[in-house]
């Protein structure tokens, strides 16, 4: 969201990403003959800004509303309380490679260390590949971008690293379960439980986004996760598939599983503003759901504010 707005507004940016693709917690991943949605699982708008931004998607058929509520477990139909929760078509995935379709990304491309020298700022990669810039907008989960300049000797001020350091988030395992029947999940295919160690359980067939391959995303809260967090992959897949039994039709094969760990799931304590400008003498901003939006709608607003507080500067 920062690039666009950048580019948008005629300056030249690159975009560095780890993964094979864009998106981040935005992530959509293959199962079988199936693919489920792993991180984000819909999105809410609660402001005028997203809601533009959200209204152009839906136009483009990039997004839908999925539900207005969850079930709590119940096998009864699901509450609509009249707040829409949208999906991606095709995935989360799939909305962020387009979003980024217009950038200059660089994929499979991890940053190892971000520096400042003589006045500008160089990131380096793994591979020994190196960008410089003029300014940087760091996005990664705080702890990691944090790392990142240290790795990169960047000194910044005391009370900024107090502060950045304090941000911090909850983990969250997420199985994923291919199965031969039927979910028993009411319309439209999922449940929220907050309280509950399985605090959330999607049938990506119901969601729409896997069509004829049964994949079930299952998340456990952040308390569990962090106490099963040193389990093998097999030993948390069993406990998960063992929780899920009364959502799904008896006599039915478990064909295929596979768990993907969250480290930095979702910001617990959070920073009270859209992003951070930093004050060393280097144009550097951090941004990301940590800054004042705990979602996907924060993240994206959060991005926006960076973008913007990059170009008041240059
Ligand atoms: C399991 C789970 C469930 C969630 N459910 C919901 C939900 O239902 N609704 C909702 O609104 N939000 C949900 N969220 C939160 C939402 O996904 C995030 O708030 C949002 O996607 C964060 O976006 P971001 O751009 O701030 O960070 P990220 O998406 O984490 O982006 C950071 C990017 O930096 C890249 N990166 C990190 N280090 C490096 C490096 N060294 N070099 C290069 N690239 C690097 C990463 O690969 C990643 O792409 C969920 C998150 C998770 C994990």
């Amino acid at each position: 969201m920062a690039a666009r707005r950048l580019c948008a507004a005629g300056f030249q940016v690159a975009v560095v990403e780890k993964c094979s693709g864009a998106g981040g917690r935005l992530s959509t991943v293959p199962l079988g003959s199936g693919l489920a949605d792993s991180g984000a699982q819909f999105f809410t708008v609660r402001t005028l800004e997203f809601r533009r931004e959200v209204d152009s998607w839906l136009a483009e058929g990039l997004v839908y509303e999925w539900s207005r509520g969850w079930s709590d477990g119940s096998l009864l139909v699901s509450p609509d309380d009249g707040f829409p929760r949208y999906a991606a078509k095709g995935g989360f995935s799939a909305l962020a490679g387009r979003l980024a379709k217009q950038l200059d990304i660089h994929c499979s491309t991890r940053l190892s260390s971000i520096s400042y020298v003589n006045g500008e700022w160089r990131a380096l990669t793994e591979s020994g590949d190196a960008w410089r810039s003029r300014a940087v907008i760091i996005t990664p989960p705080v702890p990691q971008s944090l790392r990142l300049l240290e790795d990169g000797e960047v000194c910044l001020p005391e009370n900024e690293r107090v502060t950045l350091r304090s941000i911090r988030y909850a983990p969250c395992l997420c199985g994923l379960f291919l199965i031969d029947g039927r979910s028993r999940l009411p319309r439209p295919g999922a449940l929220q439980r907050p309280g509950e160690a399985i605090s959330w359980v999607s049938d990506n067939d119901a969601k729409g986004i896997s069509p004829g391959a049964r994949v079930l995303t299952v998340h456990a809260s952040p308390v569990a996760s962090d106490e099963r967090w040193a389990s093998d992959d097999a030993a948390v897949l069993r406990w998960m598939y063992g929780e899920i039994a009364p959502w799904i039709d008896t006599g039915t094969g478990l064909i295929a599983s596979r768990l993907e760990r969250w480290q930095y799931a979702v910001p617990v304590d959070i920073y009270p503003d859209r992003c951070f400008p930093s004050a060393h003498k280097g144009l550097l901003v951090f941004a990301g759901d940590a800054f004042d939006g705990p979602r996907v709608e924060g993240a994206a607003l959060s991005g926006w504010a960076a973008a913007e507080a990059v170009i008041a500067r240059l």
